[in-house]
C-alpha cells in the first residue's frame, strides 16, 4: 500500500501539533511506522487519506460498536443539529437517555453525564472520597482510568507500597493518595486493606481489562473485591468506559454478576460523541451538587447532539435480541480461526477474549496481568501489525490494546482477516 498522502500529512501535523496527534495512541510509537490519517469510514471500512481501505477492529477505540457511520445514529444527529447543537439549560433528551440506562442497567439509580472517560472516573474518585470522608483509592497495575492525576501512578518500591508519579506534572502528594495493587491478585489488595482499609475511599478497576490488551478477571477476584469494599466500607468503582454496553447492555456488572457502588461509562454511550457518564446508588449520587456538596459540572454536559447519538445507538443496540450473541459469536470465529492459524505454523500466543473484545499475545500462554502482558513478544506484535495494516486490516497500534470488534463485521470481513493472517 502506498502512504504518500498519509506521511504529508503526518509531517505538517507535527509543525502545528505536538507530536502531530491529539491523542498519543495515535502516533504509532508503539509499533513504528507513520500513523495513517483517515478520511471517512462506512460501516467495517476505514479509507485513508491515499484511497486505502481497511477492515477497522479499533472502531474508534470502542464506540462504533455498530460499525460506522450507522444510518440511524447519522439520521439522529443530523435531525438534531438542525435543532441546535447546546444550549447549556436542561433538555428533555437528558432524562430520555438517564431514565432507559437506568431502567435496564441494575445498580444504578441515578447517572450523570460528562463529556469524556478521563472526566468520569476523576468525578467518581472524587464523589467517593466526599461520600466516604476518605482519601486513599486502590488502582491495579495496566487498568487505564483516563489521564487524570491520581491514576498516572507507577509501582513504589516494594509490593503494595504507595505509588508514585508516571508522568512528569503530577505530584508526589497525589501519588501518595493511590495504593498500586496487582491485577487479578486477591491476597495482595486484602493485604492493602488489612494495613490501611479505613482509610480508602475507593477500590476502581476494568472489570474485564482492556488497557493492557484484554485480560479477564480469574474466578473469584471480582467476588473478593466486593467483599472486601464492602466489609470496609469502600466504594467498588468498576470502570466500564470500554465494557459498558459493549459486552452485554449492563456491562460487565451484568456478564460477572458482581455490582459495583458506582459505575463509569464513555465510549459505546456515546456512539462516536464524546460523552462520558457516572452513575450509582441514590444515597451516592445525591454528594453531587447541586443537591450536595461534591463540585462537578461541565458547560457542554449532556448536549443534545451528543445525546442523540448515545440515544441512538444504544435504542439500536435495544431493538436487537441476538445483539451480543453475535456480536460474541463472530468474536469467537475470529480467535478460533485465528488461534487455528497460528497453531498450524507453530507460532506459541495466546488469545484473551471476553464478549467483543479480545487481544493476541505472542511467546506465552497465559496473560493475567500487566507484568505478564509486558512480558509477550511485543516485537513480534508489531511485525504482525504491520503485515496486516498492509493487506487492508486496521489493528491496534499496540500489543497493550485491545480489539473492539463491531456489528458491521461480517463473514466476508473475517474470511480477508483470515487470509492476512495466513500470510502473515
Ligand atoms: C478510554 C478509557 C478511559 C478514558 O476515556 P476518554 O474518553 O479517553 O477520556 C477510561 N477508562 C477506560 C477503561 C477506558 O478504556
Amino acid at each position: 500500500m502506498r502512504y504518500q498522502r498519509s506521511s504529508a500529512l503526518f509531517d505538517k501535523a507535527k509543525r502545528y501539533i505536538p507530536g502531530g496527534v491529539n491523542s498519543p495512541v495515535r502516533a504509532f510509537n508503539s509499533v513504528g511506522g507513520v500513523p495513517v490519517f483517515m478520511k471517512s469510514a462506512k460501516g467495517a471500512l476505514l479509507t485513508d487519506e491515499d484511497g486505502n481501505t481497511y477492515i477497522d477492529y479499533i472502531n474508534s477505540w470502542g464506540p462504533a460498536i455498530l460499525g460506522h457511520t450507522h444510518g440511524s445514529v447519522l439520521e439522529a444527529v443530523q435531525k438534531q443539529a438542525e435543532k441546535g447543537f447546546s444550549f447549556g439549560t436542561p433538555t428533555e433528551l437528558e432524562t430520555e437517555i438517564a431514565q432507559l440506562i437506568i431502567s435496564r442497567v441494575a445498580s444504578i439509580d441515578s447517572i450523570r453525564m460528562v463529556s469524556s472517560g478521563t472526566e468520569a472516573c476523576m468525578s467518581a474518585i472524587r464523589l467517593a472520597r466526599g461520600f466516604t470522608g476518605r482519601e486513599k483509592i486502590i488502582k491495579f497495575e495496566g487498568c487505564y482510568h483516563g489521564h487524570s492525576d491520581s491514576f498516572l501512578i507507577s509501582a513504589g518500591s516494594g509490593a503494595a507500597t504507595f505509588g508514585s508519579p508516571n508522568s512528569p506534572g503530577v505530584t508526589s502528594g497525589t501519588a501518595k493518595d493511590t495504593f498500586l495493587a496487582r491485577y487479578n491478585d486477591t491476597v495482595q489488595v486484602e493485604e492493602i486493606f488489612r494495613k490501611s482499609g479505613e482509610e480508602i475511599a475507593a477500590v476502581i478497576l476494568e472489570p474485564v481489562a482492556g488497557n493492557m490488551g484484554c485480560v479477564v478477571p480469574e474466578r473469584g477476584f471480582m467476588e473478593n473485591l466486593r467483599a472486601l469494599c464492602t466489609e470496609y466500607g469502600t466504594l467498588l468503582i468498576f470502570d466500564e468506559v470500554m465494557t459498558g454496553f459493549r459486552l452485554a447492555f449492563g456491562g460487565a456488572q451484568e456478564v460477572l454478576g458482581v455490582f459495583a457502588d458506582l459505575v463509569t461509562y464513555g465510549k459505546v454511550i456515546g456512539g462516536g460523541l464524546p460523552v462520558g457518564a457516572f452513575a450509582g446508588r441514590k444515597e451516592i449520587m445525591e454528594c453531587l451538587t447541586p443537591q450536595g456538596a461534591v463540585y462537578q459540572a461541565g458547560t457542554l454536559s449532556g448536549n443534545p447532539l451528543a445525546m442523540r447519538a448515545g440515544l441512538a445507538t444504544l435504542q439500536c443496540i435495544l431493538d436487537d435480541a441476538a445483539f451480543y450473541d453475535r456480536l460474541e459469536r463472530t468474536t469467537v470465529t475470529l480467535k478460533t480461526e485465528i488461534g487455528k492459524i497460528f497453531q498450524e505454523k507453530g507460532i506459541s500466543h495466546v488469545i484473551n477474549q471476553r464478549g467483543s473484545m479480545m487481544s493476541i499475545f505472542f511467546d506465552t500462554n497465559r496473560v493475567s496481568n500487566f507484568d505478564e502482558a509486558s512480558g509477550a513478544n511485543h516485537a513480534l506484535f508489531n511485525r504482525f501489525f504491520h503485515a496486516m495494516l498492509n493487506q487492508g486490516v486496521y489493528l491496534p497500534p499496540s500489543g497493550y490494546e485491545t480489539w473492539f470488534i463491531s456489528h458491521a463485521i461480517g463473514k466476508n470481513e473475517i474470511e480477508k482477516t483470515l487470509d492476512a493472517v495466513r500470510s502473515f
